[in-house]
């Protein structure tokens, strides 16, 4: 149990490190494929700039003004006339950029070969990062009418900031998706220790009770066997009455000591080798015996011995006497119980049948189970724990066997067990 636990919290663990690996990768080749379209916008931007500003027009020719500082065509400072021309330039850009859906901020630079600088958009500030600067050289009217080879430098800040903007939309929701799997997973984890922890204390709870009930019963024993010893007629039904309950009560206690023992200390079973045939027949004859009294008939055919196996008497005895004590309990008219062993390749095979009231497709699978009981919706239910089957399946399971039920309602069940022969 444990080991699974932290292999299941390695598998989950490893998971979302390898989504979240996964999820960084395809974030860069989403960038890198964003670069790449912004590079082809601005490419397409500049191109349109370029041509605009080798024709004249307003613009080129308030530029061929402010370059040469000519101010002799409008009645205005030098100054101001670079001013204008600063910032319809940066109009004119952001114009052109967003026609091609280029929202980020940018600056510019307008200067000569000999880095004579001539004009800069307001917002301009030195960048080391060169790699998002795009300089394009002007051709036609502007350089014709200076008479200097013109450089338009523009300049994109913060770039990769503007990228992941653009890429929110999927990182955010999928980061958002990612927690989402580790809280409930975590919720889930822990709701499940939980339980398990509540289990271990309620099955510790169980096995400290009987076992505390243990010695009262044993002395309530020994006292009416004294007490029996020196009765009165009168007295000794009344006695028997308390030695038979007494006694039920004892066997309560021992099946459920029984379950309990096996899943706290995994060595309770100790296998041994050796002839199981003896045993099988001790349990037969003393059930004949008892079934002569209840009126249930019940037969037995044990191929001859011997029946070499590994087993532990005591719980494989349990086992059977579960088996039968089922067939009787649950068969109400005319019970037929039958017991038979036979060996079979290399396997023994035990099987027990009856003509009871039968388990359903649905509750064969059920049966099993701890504390599962078919429920009849009888008004006098036979009683019990819903236990014995699953003590049964667990020895089996320990024994290397297998245990398999076939059952039709309202004709019957038969129960096989398999055990493994082995050699003398
Ligand atoms: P316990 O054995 O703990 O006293 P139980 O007999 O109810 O209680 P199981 O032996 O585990 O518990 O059996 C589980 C259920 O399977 C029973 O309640 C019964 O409904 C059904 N069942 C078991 N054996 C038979 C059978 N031979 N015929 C019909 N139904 C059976
Ligand atoms: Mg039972």
């Amino acid at each position: 149990m444990l080991n699974f636990r932290k292999v299941y919290i390695v598998v989950f663990i490893v998971s979302v490190i390898g989504l979240a690996v996964i999820q960084y990768q395809y974030l860069k080749i989403g960038l890198n494929l964003a670069k790449v379209q912004f590079n082809t916008k601005v490419g397409d931007a500049l191109q349109t700039v370029k041509k605009d500003l080798s024709t004249q027009n307003e613009l080129t020719f308030l530029m061929e003004q402010a370059i040469t500082g000519n101010d002799q065509y409008f009645s205005l400072s030098v100054d101001s006339i670079q001013d204008a021309s600063k910032h319809f330039l940066n109009d004119f850009l952001i114009d052109r950029f967003l026609e091609q859906g280029v929202k980020t901020e940018f600056s510019y630079r307008l200067f000569k070969n000999d880095s004579i600088v001539y004009l800069t958009s307001p917002n301009y500030v030195v960048s080391e990062n060169k790699s998002l600067t795009y300089p394009i050289v002007l051709s036609g009217y502007l350089p014709e009418r200076t008479q200097k080879r013109l450089i338009l430098e523009i300049q994109f800040e913060d770039i990769n900031r503007y990228f992941l903007s653009q890429l929110n939309g999927l990182t955010i929701p999928s980061l958002i998706f990612i927690i989402a799997i580790i809280l409930v997973v975590i919720w889930v984890l822990r709701s499940f220790y939980w339980q398990q922890n509540i289990i271990t204390k309620t099955n510790s709870f169980i096995n400290n009770l009987t076992h505390e009930l243990k010695t009262p019963v044993f002395s309530i024993g020994l006292a009416t066997k004294l007490l029996e010893e020196k009765a009165t007629d009168s007295q000794k039904p009344v006695l028997k009455i308390i030695r038979e309950q007494n006694a039920k009560l004892k066997t309560h206690i021992d099946k459920v000591l029984d379950l309990a023992g096996l899943e706290n200390t995994k060595k309770l079973i100790t296998l041994t080798k050796g002839d199981f045939y003896p045993e099988l027949k001790k349990i037969a004859t003393s059930f004949q015996e008892i079934s002569k009294l209840e009126q249930v008939n019940f037969d037995y055919s044990l191929e001859e011995p011997p029946y070499y196996i590994l087993f532990d008497a005591t719980h494989l005895e349990n086992a059977i006497n579960n088996l039968l004590d089922n067939a009787k309990k649950y068969t109400k008219t005319d019970p037929h119980i039958e017991l038979k062993a036979f060996k079979e390749n290399t396997n023994l095979i035990i099987q027990i049948s009856d003509n009871g009231i039968g388990i359903g497709k649905k509750q064969q699978k059920e049966v099993f189970k701890k504390y599962f009981r078919v429920d009849t919706g009888d008004l006098h239910p036979v009683k019990g724990y819903g236990l014995g089957l699953s003590y049964v399946k667990e020895v089996i399971s320990r024994h290397r066997g297998k245990i398999n039920l076939i059952s039709d309602i309202g004709k019957g069940t038969k129960v096989t067990i398999t055990l493994p022969l082995k050699e003398q």
